[in-house]
This record gives structure tokens, C-alpha cells and sequence, in this order.
């Protein structure tokens, strides 16, 4: 399988998976895509059902992603797969295990993993692939990146104790949950490096993008990131997909529709791939927060980005987004892979104009009736009733992020929209947002025994003012220190 950008002037120039795996964007400003998705026949998919069911989520993740990957040897990948998916680190042979709701709907569990958010699905196969492809090519990388709570946790669980990876990772200091800065600073290892910024997450950012910028530094300390928007990340998500439809269905004509809490559209992107393939997906739900910029896309057709200044803080702020990363990958299939559209809708309007429509075209009414695609939005006090109502006629807790689902998806439900079975997307454990919990239902969640006395551990961070070159001078006296 080759790779192109969503925004290239030719088809010619393609590159291998392992090209683009340690790449962020491509050099014309696009995202890396598979020429074509792989068809996957219904024969595929019975063997799919038997994969999974007899040797389990690894199995299953290696015969999905060996079809995008051929430049990694098979027994390599499939030894990658069963070290990112073993069923000590997800605590179940499923990986991925289904609950039943109310009425038809299910709950896919995804945050099972070291951080008990579902970047964790996609961040332990980076780790496996970084390392894998970095040794092969006697490379070592510095990774720097920002955060403001879960990827930063999820990606540095994902890089410990790969050889040749480093991780400095940057965090607003006093601006994380308790919970968080004892998951991010309690490990305990020279190539994890956690700074507390004397600022927001946006300086956090910027300090990255300031380095970023430095060509020569790049270079000459080997620096690296683990975007959203990186393919490989995509692509491991396809995998849950697919071993939720084995859960639920297993029958290759009893399609399966999914409510998907949204950010930076990986997640939901990952399913859009799965249902291309020919994975029996019916609808793919875009939910999201406050911060709708998607849902009034695929109710208008207009995509207008907001300001840092018109983005809210909400109570599932892992979808606080302002502008989705991975959405220009869906916008390249739904205008046919016309790359020149491509180049002039983010190319161009976007950058001109902060926002570009579709509304009234033909692609534009293709998301919905070809790609399936459905979205809605809810509020603080839905998450809340959400929560609360989920509790009471159910016993089961829900974090924020997937009570957003949990509302847009049972409302398409109601309203007939969608048939069932429906499967709701859970992205994070409670225990990581204990005090909405506690708004919600009076009391805290428990804890996982996993993580119980995380908070009295010891922790590491260094403290930084808020400046680049305070970082850079960190990473240069530790890179050549050794
Ligand atoms: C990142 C995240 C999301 C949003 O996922 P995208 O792939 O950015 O759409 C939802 N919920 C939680 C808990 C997250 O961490």
C-alpha cells in the first residue's frame, strides 16, 4: 500500500508506510492517505469473526492493519500488535469488551488501557511502531509535545522504555487535574521529561511550534511529535471497529451504527475508514460539545473554524476543539480525492476566509446519504442529565466525553433516524473527571484498583518559564548528556 497527500499535485509521487509513519504533515501542507482503501469481502469478514474470537484483539488488529502495511514483515507486525494489545495492559482478552444499554444501545469500551482513555487505543501501537522502524533505520528520536492532559499522559505510557525514544513533553503548570499530574509525573524514568510551563496550554503549544520552526535544532536533536494526525494512529483505530461489529453482530448483513464523541475527528474518521473498507457500519454519529464546528457542518455544509477566543472550556474538554485536524482526510474522499478541491478549500478559503461551504452541493448531501453520516451536539447540563439518568436506570457511569455521545446518539435513536443496534463510543473512565461526576450524581467515582494510590506517588517535573529556548537548553543538555 502506497501513501500520497490530500493535497498533492500528482498521484506519482507516493511513499510507503513507514515514510509517513514518523511524518506530521506532508510537505504541501495535506494529510497522508492510502491510495485506496482495501475491500474487505465478506469471506474476510467470517474470518475476521474467527480471528478475533479464538485468538483474540491482537490477531484481529494485525489481519486489519497488515492490508495498509507492507513493508514491515508479517511475523514483525503481528509480534508489534500482540506486544501493543496483550491482555495484561487492557485487562481482557476482548481488549475492547461491549456492555449492553437500554433499548438496543451498547458501550464500547475503549479506555482500558495504562491511561483509561481511549488515546491509548492508537498511542500503545505508535510506541511498538516508532521503536520497531526508528531501530531499523538506526535512528533515535526526541519527541516534544504539549498537552493539557490526556494525549500527553497516553503518548508517554505509550513511549516508556522504547529504546532510542525520548519524550519531553510540556504541561501548563497548575492547570491539570490531580488525577492527571499523577499519572504524567509519577513516572519515574530518564527518557520521560515532564515540564511544567509558567502558563496556558496555548504557550505550552507555542513553545513547540517555536521549535518546530527551528529547521537546524529539528535536525541536529532529531525531534520529533505524535500528532493527531498521524495516519498510523488512525489506522489502529480502525481495528474497534471492527471487533465491536464481531460483538454485536458478526452477521455481514446486520449493520452496525455508532455515536462518536468528537474532537480532532480521528476517532470518528477511523470509522468512516472501517465503513469504506466494507465493514457493515449503517451510521457513523458525529457528537459533539459546545464547540460544534462539526456538528454545523453536517447540518449546513458550512465548516467555519472559531478563534481561541470563541472556543469554551467545557466539561468534556478533550473536545474542546477549534478546528478539527484530521476533517480535511473526510472532505478529501467526500469531494471524490479531487486533490486540487482539496488545495483550494483548506488551501485557500480556509486560510483566507476561517471557513468554506459546501451547502447545496452534491458532495455535500453525499456525507449523509453515501458516507452515513449523522451529528448533533449537547450541552453541560445534558452531560449532566446524562450522567444521571444512565446512573439511575442503569448502574452504569459514564464519563463526560461519552455522555455527549451517549445524548446526540440516543436522541438519533428517538427521533428514528437511526436503527438499531446502536454503539456508543465510551472514550475515558469516570475517575478522570471525578468532579463532573460528583456534580452529576453527588458522589465521586470509585477508583480503579489500578490506579489507587497513584496521587500519593512520588512525582517528576521540572519547572520552566515560559519561554523556547528555556526548553531548548533542556533538550540540548540532555540529549548530549546522553
Ligand atoms: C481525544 C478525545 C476525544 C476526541 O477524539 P477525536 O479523535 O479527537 O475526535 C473524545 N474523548 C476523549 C476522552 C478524548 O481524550
Amino acid at each position: 500500500m502506497r501513501y500520497y497527500s490530500t493535497r498533492g499535485e500528482t498521484t506519482d509521487e507516493t511513499r510507503t508506510f513507514s515514510d509517513i509513519l514518523l511524518r506530521g504533515l506532508a510537505p504541501d501542507g495535506g494529510l497522508y492517505m492510502p491510495v485506496e482503501y482495501p475491500h474487505v469481502s465478506a469471506q474476510d469478514l467470517a474470518r475476521w469473526v474467527r480471528v478475533y474470537r479464538e485468538q483474540g484483539y491482537a490477531a484481529l488488529a494485525f489481519e486489519v492493519m497488515s492490508l495498509f502495511i507492507d513493508d514491515i514483515p508479517a511475523d514483525d507486525l503481528r509480534a508489534l500488535c500482540e506486544r501493543a494489545y496483550a491482555q495484561e495492559v487492557f485487562g481482557s482478552r476482548e481488549v475492547v469488551p461491549v456492555t449492553n444499554l437500554p433499548d438496543g444501545m451498547y458501550l464500547l469500551h475503549l479506555s482500558n488501557g495504562p491511561t483509561a482513555a481511549f488515546k491509548d487505543m492508537a498511542m500503545q501501537m505508535l510506541g511498538q511502531l516508532f521503536e520497531y522502524v526508528l531501530r531499523r533505520e538506526g535512528r533515535e528520536l526526541n519527541i516534544v509535545g504539549a498537552t493539557s492532559g490526556d494525549t500527553g499522559s497516553s503518548a508517554e505510557y505509550a513511549m516508556l522504555g522504547k529504546s532510542g525514544i525520548r519524550v519531553f513533553m510540556l504541561t501548563p503548570a497548575g492547570r491539570m487535574t490531580a488525577f492527571q499530574r499523577a499519572q504524567m509525573y509519577g513516572l519515574r524514568d530518564p527518557a520521560i521529561i515532564n515540564i511544567a510551563v509558567d502558563g496556558v496550554f496555548d504557550d505550552c503549544q507555542d513553545i513547540v511550534k517555536e521549535i518546530s520552526a527551528d529547521a537546524d535544532f529539528k535536525a541536529k536533536y532529531s525531534i520529533g511529535a505524535v500528532n493527531s494526525i498521524n495516519w498510523a494512529r488512525l489506522l489502529a483505530q480502525v481495528v474497534y471497529y471492527v471487533a465491536a461489529w464481531i460483538q454485536v453482530s458478526a452477521d455481514p448483513r446486520r449493520t452496525v451504527s455508532f455515536s462518536v464523541p468528537t474532537g480532532n475527528f480521528g476517532d470518528v474518521c477511523a470509522g468512516h475508514i472501517a465503513r469504506s473498507m466494507g465493514v457493515p457500519i449503517d451510521r457513523l454519529i458525529v457528537a459533539t460539545n459546545e464547540n460544534d464546528v462539526l456538528d454545523e457542518f453536517f447540518r449546513t455544509g458550512v465548516y467555519r473554524v472559531r478563534s481561541a477566543g470563541e472556543t469554551r472550556a467545557t466539561s468534556s474538554p478533550s473536545m474542546d476543539i477549534s478546528k478539527a485536524s484530521n476533517f480535511e482526510r473526510f472532505i478529501f474522499d467526500l469531494v471524490g480525492r479531487d486533490q486540487a478541491r482539496v488545495r483550494d478549500l483548506f488551501g485557500q478559503q480556509l486560510r483566507a476566509h476561517g471557513e468554506f461551504s459546501l451547502a447545496g452541493s452534491p458532495e455535500f448531501s453525499n456525507a449523509r446519504i453515501r458516507h452515513g453520516f449523522l451529528s448533533g451536539s449537547s450541552t453541560h447540563a445534558d452531560r449532566i442529565d446524562s450522567i444521571r439518568s444512565l446512573y439511575r436506570h442503569n448502574q452504569t457511569i459514564i464519563d463526560p466525553h461519552t455522555a455527549d455521545a451517549w445524548k446526540v446518539g440516543r436522541d438519533a435513536f428517538r427521533g428514528g433516524v437511526v436503527e438499531p443496534p446502536l454503539v456508543v463510543l465510551e472514550t475515558a473512565l469516570p475517575v478522570k473527571f471525578a468532579e463532573t461526576i460528583e456534580e452529576a450524581l453527588g458522589f465521586k467515582p470509585d477508583i480503579p484498583a489500578r490506579f489507587a494510590d497513584i496521587e500519593s506517588q512520588p512525582q517528576h517535573v521540572l519547572n520552566l518559564p515560559n519561554d523556547a529556548e528555556a526548553v531548548k537548553q533542556l533538550i540540548r543538555a540532555t540529549v548530549s548528556g546522553g
